[in-house]
């Protein structure tokens, strides 16, 4: 398409499309309190004149010989504190994929950029959903944790009732563990920390595989600093050591990483120089 600034990556029987829901800025301080004079110093080179680095908000379209999935829903069309309002939409549209093509969203978590667009307000301000054929899978350890009434009835939590509660009235809600595999080539590891069901989604299951990693991390500083806490880990240990593990083998299998909120498109490798892991951004090929 002419202009376009789609990027897909082929994996084994699939082809991945990062769609950019919406650029942001991030601050690494507000990432790493702790740590941020050795993180602005580590990657100066990437920072504005504001001391900001790129980040973005990424949902990754798999297209399969079965079925075409979504992986996370983004900001959506609604004003979210911190975050531009997203533009999936038109990401969708250029990528030539209507709402009603998609057949399975599915979430790496539930946080408020991440289920954005499952549903948009309609003129009466009901939630209507976006992608009127889709199922959406979640974690059922996710869902129990947001759907303890303390979390679900936070008026800072009001995406849960605004973009989940809809899609489980509507009948089309996935609760699944993650042994659960989808068109033959989705699967999941279990990524808990940032929050208690948070999932890696598995692309391929030969060789050639890809790893969408949500929020494991914000930024690729957490793949060498991975004990470099997150204030946004709701268990920041657990975090760390679930890190450890899932680089370590996208290291050792050679495995195309995603990340939600990397420079998009968000993906490259993570390699090992001596003891340390660092990422390597882009496609192999
Ligand atoms: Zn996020």
């Amino acid at each position: 398409m002419k202009g376009s600034t789609l990027h897909t990556a082929n994996v084994g029987a699939a082809d991945v499309t990062a769609l950019l829901d919406a650029p942001f800025l991030q601050d690494l301080a507000f990432l790493s309190p702790d740590h941020a004079a050795e993180l602005k110093a580590e990657y100066r080179d990437t920072l504005n004149e504001r001391g900001l680095c790129t980040g973005a908000v990424t949902c990754y379209l798999v297209k399969t010989p079965k079925g075409l999935a979504l992986i996370d829903s983004g900001i959506g069309p609604r004003k979210r504190k911190g975050f531009p309002t997203g533009r999936l939409d038109a990401a969708l549209e250029e990528a030539g994929v209507r709402p009603g093509d998609i057949d399975l969203v599915i979430h790496t978590h539930l946080h408020v950029d991440h289920v954005g667009w499952n549903t948009y307000p309609n003129a009466n301000g009901h939630a209507e959903i976006f992608f009127p054929n889709a199922r959406f899978a979640v974690q059922r350890d996710e869902w129990d944790y947001w759907m303890a009434p303390e979390r679900l009835d936070d008026p800072g939590n009001v995406v849960l009732r605004e973009c989940m509660l809809p899609v489980r009235e509507a009948g089309r809600l996935l609760l699944i563990g993650p042994e659960t595999r989808f068109f033959d080539t989705i699967g999941f590891i279990a990524t808990p920390g940032h929050t208690p069901g948070h999932v890696a989604v598995v692309i391929g299951d030969g060789p050639e595989r890809a790893l969408i990693i949500g929020d494991l991390c914000h930024h690729p500083f957490q793949v060498t600093h991975s004990d470099w806490a997150s204030p946004m880990d709701v268990d920041t240990e657990l975090a760390s050591r679930t890190r450890d593990k899932l680089y370590d083998l996208a290291a050792d299998d050679q495995l195309l990483v995603m990340g939600g909120h990397w420079q998009h498109p968000g993906w490259g490798e993570v390699v090992r120089v001596g003891e340390r892991r660092e990422y390597r951004p882009g496609l192999r090929h």
